[in-house]
């Protein structure tokens, strides 16, 4: 860890744009799990205003923002410790947005290789948010003046450009205010790929259901969709080159070791010389084991909506004491008149 003037503080979020999946679980969740504890303060949201960069059902935006927020409680979020809320009820994101979109530069933006992937061929009937998503990324960051974010490997572009952001600001306005945020992308699973094809990533917003496998899946999905993943003919390798050149069994590969908390290497000494066939049954039984219990206990808290809904109030109370301040003195530094509230 870097010294900086900066206590520790962890943020991170995740759209509610969707079905939570096995990428989610490993690359995010399951290492927020991890780094929450009384040495270090967490906070982590539901990300409902970069959910609508593009088209969301209204309903159905509100039910995966609840179901999401069961999410984080059932795989080991505890929403007294850690604060826990979605980014609408907390102004502060879009107001520190829009002072960073007038720091970060259009050439920065259209760098950013989630742009062009989700934009696609179609780059002028995009929304607008969606080209802006990093500004508004970078101000949740920044905003608590985070100074770690535990995030899936996709993201790293957008943190270096959350980087770029804090020290350009600082920078223009002579300040040493906003830390340069430290990424943290770590562990056998920061990119979990899609069931059908090893060289994309794992998303909630991919349209075949058979590429990934969703939190909410019972057993039977959880094996079909394993059964069915794309691999190659040959055997399991004993030792990691021999992945070299296979994308699908890797990514399961991968799979099995950050669910069994192996090393990629402890597994393969195990299943090296087995054919699919035989590994892919072992691979099923170990996902359903371990997110059964997170997606019984989803459905349960989800019978109690009001539950979630004052949760999710209480989480966004705490989360502007932090935030409401750095505003103020954000746009003390900038220059704008405000008043206490923003
Ligand atoms: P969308 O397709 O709508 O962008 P997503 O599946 O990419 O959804 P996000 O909400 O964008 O999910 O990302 C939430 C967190 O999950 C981020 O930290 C991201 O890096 C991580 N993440 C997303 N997909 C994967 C994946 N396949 N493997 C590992 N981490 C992932
Ligand atoms: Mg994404």
């Amino acid at each position: 860890m870097t010294e900086t003037k900066f206590t520790p503080r962890v943020f991170s979020g995740i759209q509610p744009s969707g079905n939570l999946h096995l990428g989610n679980y490993l690359g995010a969740l399951k290492r927020f799990v991890d780094m929450q504890g009384p040495e270090m303060e967490t906070v982590y949201c539901m990300v409902d205003l970069h959910a609508i960069t593009v088209w969301q059902d209204p309903k159905e935006l509100a039910h995966s923002t609840r179901e999401l927020c069961a999410g984080f409680i059932a795989a080991g979020i505890d929403p007294e410790q850690s604060i826990l809320f979605n980014q609408s009820q907390v102004p502060e994101h879009a107001q520190l947005a829009w002072i960073f979109n007038c720091v970060a530069r259009m050439g920065w933006m259209q760098r950013m290789t989630q742009w062009k992937d989700k934009a696609g061929k179609n780059q002028q009937n995009a929304s607008l948010g969606l080209f802006a998503y990093p500004s508004l990324m970078a101000a949740d960051i920044l905003i608590y003046h985070a100074t770690h974010v535990p995030v899936g490997e996709d993201q790293k572009q957008h943190l270096e450009l959350t980087r770029d952001i804090a020290i350009k600001f600082n920078n223009d306005f002579g300040v040493d205010f906003f830390p340069v945020t430290e990424p943290v992308i770590e562990g056998a699973a920061t990119r979990v790929m899609s069931l059908r094809d090893g060289t994309k990533k794992m998303s909630k917003s991919d349209p075949s259901d058979m590429s990934r496998i969703n939190m909410t899946d019972g057993a039977d999905a959880i094996a079909q969709k394993i059964r069915k993943a794309k691999t190659d003919p040959d055997a399991l390798p004993s030792e990691i080159d021999g992945l070299e050149g296979r994308p699908d069994a890797r990514n399961l590969i991968n799979i099995y070791a950050a669910l069994a908390d192996q090393s990629v290497e402890q597994v393969l000494a195990d299943v090296g010389g087995k054919q699919f066939g035989e590994f892919k049954p072992m691979l099923a039984e170990l996902a359903v084991a371990k997110l059964s219990p997170i997606s019984s206990e989803m459905a349960r808290l989800m019978n109690d909506q009001a539950e979630i809904d004052r949760i999710l109030a209480r989480g966004a109370e705490r989360a502007r004491i932090i935030a409401e301040p750095i505003l103020r003195q954000t746009y003390d530094i900038v220059g704008v008149v405000s008043s206490a509230r923003g």
